[in-house]
């Protein structure tokens, strides 16, 4: 699929739940932000190498001499993302917040710039904000931009195969996962994983629990929204985390964001579940 046909796809799903209309501008106004600000940057392994990097377990992005490139690249194209935020024809409350993020952020040293991306990727609580600045907005904008960064061909399912890669913590950036995707296979179907922060997808066992590991199927409960069959949550009885799972194939440009089906955590919510793995948690 282009990426013309995924934002027309995106677009009409929106354009028919009003309430999404402010996120959706939001994301869109980051979308554009990122693109005229981040380079996908270069200092990224060639993909040919995935198994070697990965092979001791860590995130390619929690591995010092990368987690310090990511941080200094993403520092230096911030300030630039969050001052065409601030010329979005955004609502109100949302521009005072993304003005309120630019003066922070602007106002660090040199050091503390880079200082703030390396707690943004290890997903340290973002503590001793001044009053009024937004770590959730801080978290969005910021992991934008540290998805930005990566190439596509990192991104790709295709790459993170049994060998390369089977944990549940996102290979690039190390973040739990906030989406499942069924898809078919040679075999049926497998499960794939899809990162929150930087957007990357990869194979994982299909049955039991993502997060703890629990896989007594009799406490695994599934809950599917009435009006939409393309979409399920798994509730974990026993960490009580719930994972979104799109069972469908099609309409990955929809169904593979957190914003995009904020319905189905109202459902997990009231079946006592919580959410993890998305970057608009507070505690992340
Ligand atoms: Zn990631
Ligand atoms: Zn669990």
């Amino acid at each position: 699929m282009t990426n013309q046909n995924k934002t027309n796809l995106l677009e009409t799903f929106v354009r028919d739940r009003e309430y999404l209309a402010e996120t959706a501008a939001l994301h869109a106004a980051v979308g554009r932000a990122v693109k005229a600000n981040v380079k996908t940057e270069s200092f990224f392994p060639e993909v040919t190498a995935c198994a070697e990097v990965l092979k001791d377990g860590v995130p390619l992005l929690q591995q010092p001499k990368y987690l310090d490139l990511a941080s200094k690249s993403a520092a230096d194209a911030f300030a630039g993302v969050l001052a065409d935020l601030t010329n979005e024809d955004l609502a109100s409350g949302v521009k005072t917040v993304a003005e309120a993020a630019k003066a922070w952020f602007t106002s660090l040293d040199d050091a503390s710039k880079p200082a703030f991306f390396r707690d943004l990727l290890q997903q340290k609580p973002l503590t001793d904000l001044p009053e009024g600045v937004s770590a959730v907005f801080l978290s969005v904008v910021g992991w934008a931009v540290i998805d930005g960064l990566v190439p596509d061909e990192w991104k790709q399912h295709t790459l993170y195969t049994e060998k390369v890669w089977k944990r549940n913590y996102c290979p690039v950036c190390g973040r739990q996962p906030v989406l499942a995707h069924l898809r078919k296979e040679m075999e049926g179907r497998a499960r794939f994983l899809v990162c929150d922060g930087c957007h990357t997808e990869w194979r994982y066992r299909r049955l039991g629990c993502v997060y703890c590991g629990n896989d007594d199927l009799k406490t695994i409960e599934i809950l599917e929204p009435e009006d939409d069959n393309r979409i399920r949550l798994d509730g974990c009885e026993k960490c009580h985390a719930y994972l979104k799972t799109y069972t469908q194939e099609g309409e990955e440009a929809i169904f593979l964001n957190d914003w995009t089906t904020m319905p189905l955590d109202i459902l997990g919510e009231q079946h006592g579940f919580h959410k993890v793995g998305s970057v608009m948690c507070k505690d992340r």
